[in-house]
């Protein structure tokens, strides 16, 4: 129930009980007025009741006295008779007015004061006659008993009236009764009426009490709640009455204002809120002004700032309202206002971003055009206008192509609506470097344009437009078409280098390699001895040779790595026969400086790389190593585990680099000036060494003090290669299935070990024997086909072995080559050795020794000749002295057709096959060759100073025996491989 219902109900309630409370009162009063006017009447009728007793008593005392006085004739008794007589007119009087309302009482009383007049008479004639006559006079008149008869008569008409009046006293005692029952019972029900009346109305009012109490209760909780509102709010709010006077003042707006609110409560509201222009710094006027004078909400004005109390200015913003009841009443004004100082700057700020935004964008040479989802153009700049000619359109987007006029840059078929860059930004699409021509009317010449796009997205990424960049390309067009040129004329120059570069190879290494060649011929005594001078003068042609050849060979390849043609065959290297094959080829150099080659590595230790360039650029750094440190150096190869990587390092005892020059060393034609030495060299092992490692994915770096050694090392990661089996050794092709086991007898455990990688590299089973004591026993054991042996051994010399060797039947015919440093080869064949090789001896060499050796034990020698295929004369002779020198059979042909032919006619033991022929290339006919049957075993080399792609490389590693490039030092090398396959059959014929 509402406090409007319960109050009109209490209202009610008190109204009724008021009612029936008046009701009871005036029902109380006429009761009480009736009681009393019963009594009244009742006291009314004891009054004539007396008053009728009186007459009575007074007519009884009158005749008493008057008897008594009759009879006596004593005054005295008259005493009674007087005084009754005096009172009796007096009392019927009384009586008369008493009854005055009673007609039946008037009556009698009428009919009573001539019988007491009468009987006052009677009275007075007695006493009259007994006074004046004496008492017998009287006698007679009382005995007649007149008087008596009266008497009685007033005392009928008495009793009457005594009646009447007794009646009249009950029945007003019935009234009054009545009465008072009717004003008790009145009075009983009002009270309880009202009572319980008073209860509801109490019932009511408590409840409306309470329900008035929590209004209250939520009322202030509502009061408090706001004032916390408002106080907790962030923005500032002042309140005033009808006056202007402050009534509250929130804390934001005592911060910002500088009152509080004790003293700001009453105070005018111009000087609490006291506002100026921020421009002009004039006062303002104050908004709860406005607001009660236009009696509506009102906003501040623009640009204002309140100065505080102490001296602060804020720039603020909001506005004021007038407080209006629900029932319309306006008590006062609220203002809210907020120090918009932060926000004002940020909005300078990001109305600067703006206007820089449009500046940069009026001011770009690029057009830039923006749209909105619907495809309605929202920034065209300066630039997008100029450079299309026209301006933006309110056309449909399928009218872009005609508007702005767009083609293909074919400048003929229309660009298709659908594919207009902007549009397909708009779609959401991304779009780079589309290439659009415009011609239209007022572009006539037509402008090619280059344009991208990107989708416009609003932060919460829905798509709500497109933007595309787009500038001239016409520019761009002739540089493209100057690149293209410069590309063409790049490719052709680098075409020509290529070409250049490849017949520089050829070219210069032809007359390069006859000059080698025939200056080592001309070296050799076979040929005829030279005289001193003449044998210097051989030697420096020839080391100028070699000079000039490793300078084209270092050139060659710098330039295939830089111009990217330089190409890896990865595979599983073995570090140790790597390791022992760089060793074993450049032994020989280092032991004519007496240098130590150590190496290091575990066995199974395999990188992934091109095994032949991997082993090129161990030795560059060996051959760096042996070239640069003084005689007797300790030089180590080492492969190490470091953090999951192999660290292959090259490490010598020699000057040391210093740190200055390191970071130029592996620029290409630098090299150190190192006082006092005069190395040879090109200046370029480094660069292409450290390029190489480059390639394998590595850096080549450098550890190095001056005059204290250098390491070179570099990274590779390993790789698991499971065990193989040992490679079969090309010998044993020919010789059976079994692996030619070779005993190598040496008491130097580098040497031997030096002897046993050698060997094994090829394939060879061997055997170490560091005790020479049990030499014998260890070959009379194991039957090996061939003995390696040094002659300095301890304690037993290496000739007493040679001597046990050949002496014992069991051993005599295994072959023995000495491998010493003792140069007295005709002791060694007058002992029996076999073969004499005085130390350093190169793996060449000893290979060619122990396959003559192995073969002296084999079949009989080849009769067939060797068939060389040669167009450079020079060269050919060159190869043909050497053959002939080893005692090989040889034949030439000096193009395709001739070896054709002359295979043709007779198969050779083997061709020697150069590439370049005129006609017809060497691979044309090795490919013709292994394509027919009768051919196709046949024994092909193949020497060539051709520059050779990879491809070319696999080819014939897959299809001939061996390969010799006439760039590296081919002539021991085709010797010791001609010495596997063919017999020499004369020696110098
Ligand atoms: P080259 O050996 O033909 O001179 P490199 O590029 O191989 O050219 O070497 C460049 C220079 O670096 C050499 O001339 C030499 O001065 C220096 N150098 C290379 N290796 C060593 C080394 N192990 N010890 C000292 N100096 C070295």
């Amino acid at each position: 129930m509402n406090w409007q219902m319960g109050n009109r109900l209490v209202l009610g309630g008190f109204a009724i009980a008021t009612a029936i409370l008046i009701f009871v009162g005036w029902q109380s009063y006429r009761s009480t007025g009736l009681l009393v006017e019963a009594v009244h009447w009742r006291d009314h009728t004891y009054e004539v009741l007396n008053s009728l007793d009186e007459t009575v008593g007074h007519l009884s005392d009158a005749e008493t006295g008057q008897r008594g006085y009759l009879l006596t004739g004593d005054e005295t008794y008259l005493e009674p008779y007087r005084s009754a007589i005096k009172t009796i007119d007096p009392t019927v009087t009384r009586l008369k007015n008493l009854t005055a309302d009673n007609p039946n009482q008037q009556k009698r009383i009428q009919a009573l004061a001539p019988l007491i007049e009468k009987k006052l008479a009677e009275m007075q004639s007695t006493v009259d006659l007994r006074r004046n006559k004496g008492v017998a006079a009287t006698t007679g008149i009382v005995l007649e008993g007149s008087g008596k008869h009266v008497m009685d008569q007033i005392r009928t008409l008495i009793a009457g009236m005594t009646n009447e009046e007794n009646y009249l006293l009950r029945t007003r005692a019935q009234q009054a009764d009545a009465s008072a029952t009717k004003s008790a019972r009145a009075v009983l029900a009002g009270a309880l009426l009202s009572t319980s009346l008073m209860v509801l109305c109490f019932a009511l009012l408590k409840r409306e009490l309470s329900e008035r109490k929590k209004a209250q209760e939520a009322l202030a909780k509502s009061e408090k709640w706001f004032s916390t509102t408002l106080s907790s709010i962030g923005d500032a709010v002042i309140a005033t009455d009808m006056n202007g006077a402050v009534t509250f003042l929130n804390p934001v707006a005592q911060q910002l204002t500088g009152w509080n609110l004790e003293q700001a409560r009453g105070k005018s509201m111009d000087l609490v809120f006291d506002i100026v222009n921020a421009e002009t710094r004039r006062p303002v006027e104050n908004p709860v002004k406005k607001v009660f004078r236009e009696g509506k909400i009102v906003g501040l004005a623009d640009h204002t700032v309140l100065l505080s109390k102490d001296g602060r200015q804020f720039d603020i913003e909001d506005g004021a309202a007038p407080i209006i009841t629900e029932t319309g009443e306006s008590f006062g004004v609220v203002l809210v206002f907020r120090d918009i100082t932060d926000k004002k700057s940020v909005d300078q700020e990001i109305k600067y971003q703006k206007d820089l935004m449009q500046l940069i964008l009026e001011s770009m040479g690029d057009g830039v055009a923006v749209a909105d989802a619907t495809g309605k153009f929202v920034l065209f700049n300066r630039s997008a206008e100029q450079l299309l000619g026209v301006g933006p359109t309110d056309a449909d987007p399928q009218q872009w192509p005609d508007h702005f006029g767009l083609f293909y840059p074919d400048q003929k078929t229309p660009f298709p609506a659908d594919e207009v860059p902007l549009t397909r930004a708009v779609r959401g699409e991304s779009v780079d470097s589309v290439e659009i021509f415009v011609r239209h009317e007022k572009r006539p010449e037509g402008v090619p344009i280059c344009v991208s796009g990107r989708p416009l997205r609003d932060p919460n990424g829905t798509l709500s437009g497109g933007v595309v960049v787009f500038h001239d390309m016409t520019q761009q067009k002739v540089s493209e078409e100057a690149l293209l040129f410069a590309k063409e004329q790049a490719e052709r120059t680098s075409k020509f280098k290529d070409q250049f570069l490849s017949t520089m190879s050829h070219e210069l290494r032809t007359p390069l390699n006859a000059v080698l060649g025939f200056s080592d011929l001309l070296a050799d005594p076979r040929y005829g001895a030279l005289n001193d001078r003449q044998q210097r003068y051989v030697g420096h042609i020839h080391s100028g040779g070699e000079h000039l050849l490793k300078l084209i060979n270092d050139i060659l390849d710098l330039s295939k790595i830089e111009a990217g043609r330089m190409e890896l065959t990865q595979e599983d290297v073995n570090i140790t026969g790597a390791f022992a094959e760089v060793i074993s080829s450049l032994y020989p150099l280092a032991a004519k400086k007496s240098h130590v080659l150590l190496q290091e590595a575990d066995a199974e230790w395999h990188v992934r790389a091109d095994s032949m360039r991997f082993k090129q650029v161990l030795v560059n750094l060996v051959g760096n190593a042996i070239k640069f440190s003084p005689d007797r150096g300790r030089i180590e190869l080492a492969a190490r585990k470091v953090g999951g990587q192999i660290r292959i390092e090259v490490r010598d005892e020699g000057p040391g680099i210093p740190p200055e020059e390191q970071n130029r060393l592996f620029e290409a034609f630098y090299r150190l000036s190192q006082p006092g030495t005069a190395v040879e060299g090109t200046g370029l092992g480094l660069a292409i060494t450290s390029k190489l490692v480059e390639m394998h994915g590595s850096k080549l770096e450098i550890e190095s003090e001056s005059g204290s050694g250098s390491c070179f090392y570099f990274l590779l990661p390993p790789v698991e290669v499971p065990v193989r089996p040992r490679p079969q050794p090309v010998a044993s092709k020919s010789r059976g299935d079994r692996t030619p086991r070779i005993m190598v007898i040496e008491d130097n455990v580098a040497t031997g070990q030096l002897i046993h990688s050698q060997l094994a590299s090829s394939g060879y089973e061997t055997i170490r024997c560091d005790k020479p004591e049990q030499a014998l026993d260890m070959a009379v054991a194991l039957q090996p086909d061939a003995i390696t042996l040094d002659l300095l051994m301890k304690p037993v010399h290496g000739l007493e072995v040679l001597l046990q060797l050949k002496n014992d039947p069991r051993t005599l015919k295994i072959p023995v080559i000495v491998v010493t440093i003792v140069d007295q080869p005709g002791i060694g064949g007058a002992l029996g050795a076999d073969e004499y090789l005085v130390k350093p001896v190169d793996k060449q060499t000893l290979l060619a020794a122990v396959e003559r050796c192995l073969r002296s034990r084999g079949g009989p020698a080849q009769a067939r000749p060797i068939l060389v295929v040669e167009d450079d004369q020079s060269t050919r002779e060159v190869v043909v002295d050497l053959l002939t020198s080893f005692g090989y059979a040889v034949s030439t042909a000096c193009d395709g057709a001739e070896a054709r032919a002359s295979v043709a006619q007779s198969l050779p033991a083997l061709i020697i096959l150069d590439l370049v022929l005129p006609k017809m290339s060497g691979l044309e006919l090795l490919a013709e060759w292994r394509a027919t049957p009768r051919t196709s075993e046949l024994s092909v080399f193949v020497l060539t100073s051709k520059d050779l792609s990879k491809e070319e490389e696999r080819y014939i590693h897959a299809n001939a025996e061996s390969l010799f490039l006439k760039q590296s030092s081919w002539r021991e090398a085709l010797i010791n491989q001609l010495e596997r396959v063919v017999t020499p059959t004369a020696v110098n014929s």
